[in-house]
């Protein structure tokens, strides 16, 4: 499998050279030149195979040659070793659980697995290479445990002034070693623009071979595949069609969703759920790309205005074709008071926690369920992260009913220094810092 520019179709790349240069040269989106179809047999053995076998059969040839297929075996057996439950709410409503990582975040796969591949280049290469990555919460965690003193990488995080909570942020910031805290007076999409300004650079690329971590990374966005594909294989019935709703802020892993859906998974269709920061449910209603300034929330994860991986849909995926777009993906938005509202609810009636991501991929089901009154298919929403993590915003008589998890208390009660750097939001004193450091 070769990649090419979102824009460019002409010059064609390996999955290394993509991994390793994260954006392509012309600032756009690296995009696979055609989207693999599974074969029937893999669907016959789906259930009854071990997921690492089904992980491999569906990321290898989005690799080809270049890493061993040992190896992607190897990296992907790391990358999977926690478990992705699929439970059922009432009804027809399902959870998918993907926050039962090392860092309580579905980000934490994604991350691992891109950690795995960098560190084979990087070796292959004998050079050191820098991670640059924008985080809006949840990615700076999960790439700072994945990548934490993995030799060959150094690892850079941006993160906006007060727009993560305080675990999050040590969750960042306390590792040290190959791992650097950048906090930013800005926004996400600040911290974002920032990254992908130090690509364009080129003094900055004399210095450094930089790399993203972002989901804009296709290392990091094509493992999310894997959910949709875990999520079929744990329901009973054969033939049926799955509806998923997915919590989505920068769009990358409902745009995985959906090249899982192209590739042969038997998906109905997908509901991208928002918080107010409503860019695609507004898209898809007036076909007008607006984003507005971002709006701060408590899924705070989700808190983006210009989600990049959504060009991957439309452009790549869909083809602008707002038709077949509108047949496949809905999309709602919902307020900080519904989210609450619903969390309180679904303990109330269902004795399930919900965190506030995941509330608003509830939402996003029960919205639709209520629409269309269908009730024969199977509807799954992806649960993000753990609550716990958003301990703060969730309703305050809830929390004490918040389960602990174990390896978080061990984390916070391991006494570490937050050792960061603050930087106004200005791309010519980012540029200074990381040309003096080196
Ligand atoms: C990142 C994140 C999201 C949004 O995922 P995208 O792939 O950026 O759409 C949702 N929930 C949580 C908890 C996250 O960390």
């Amino acid at each position: 499998m070769l990649y090419h520019s979102l824009k460019n179709h002409k010059n064609l790349v390996s999955f290394e050279y993509a991994v390793l240069k994260g954006l392509a040269p012309d600032g756009e989106l690296y995009i696979p030149e055609h989207i693999p179809k599974l074969k029937p047999e893999f669907f016959q053995k789906l259930k009854k195979s071990d997921i690492y076998t089904i992980a491999l059969s569906i990321i290898k040839p989005y690799i080809g040659k270049s890493i061993p297929e040992e190896l992607i075996y190897n990296i992907i057996h790391e990358t999977l070793n926690f478990p992705f439950p699929l439970q059922k709410i009432h009804d027809n409503i399902h959870v998918l659980e993907l926050f039962h990582g090392p860092t309580l975040a579905f980000k934490d796969v994604g991350a691992k697995f891109m950690a795995g591949c960098l560190s084979f280049f990087s070796k292959k290469k004998g050079n050191d290479v820098t991670v640059l990555v924008a985080t809006s919460g949840d990615t700076g965690g999960a790439v700072a445990k994945g990548f934490h003193k993995k030799p060959g990488i150094e690892v850079i995080i941006l993160y906006p002034y007060n727009g993560i909570s305080s675990l999050q942020e040590k969750q960042i910031a306390s590792l040290g070693d190959n791992i650097f805290a950048l906090e930013i007076h800005g926004s996400f999409d600040d911290c974002q623009n920032m990254v992908k300004n130090a690509f364009l650079d080129k003094e900055i690329q004399k210095k450094y071979i930089l790399t993203s971590a972002n989901s804009i990374n296709i290392a990091r966005w094509l493992p999310q595949m894997f959910y949709y594909f875990l999520a079929y294989r744990q329901i009973i019935e054969d033939s049926i069609e799955l509806i998923f709703s997915v919590p989505s802020g920068n769009f990358g892993n409902i745009c995985a969703g959906m090249m899982a859906d192209k590739m042969g998974l038997p998906i109905k269709f997908f509901i991208a759920s928002t918080n107010i920061n409503d860019t695609i449910p507004r898209f898809l209603k007036y076909e007008k790309y607006n984003p507005i300034s971002v709006k701060k929330t408590i899924s705070n994860a989700m808190d983006i205005s210009n989600p990049s991986n959504f060009s991957r849909i439309w452009d790549f995926l869909y083809k602008k074709n707002i038709h077949q777009l509108r047949k496949k993906l809905y999309s709602y938005k919902f307020t900080d008071e519904e989210t609450l509202a619903i969390i309180e609810m679904v303990w109330k009636e269902h004795k399930y926690m919900l965190d506030p991501h995941g509330a608003i991929g509830y939402l996003g089901l029960r919205q639709y369920l209520h629409k269309s009154k269908n009730t024969s298919n199977t509807a799954i929403f992806l649960e993000t992260a753990h609550p716990i993590k958003f301990l703060d915003h969730m309703p305050y008589f809830l929390r004490k009913k918040i389960f602990f998890p174990k390896k978080l208390k061990v984390f916070l009660k391991k006494k570490k220094k937050i050792k960061k750097t603050s930087l106004s939001n200005d791309f010519n004193v980012f540029k200074n810092w990381l040309l003096k450091r080196k």
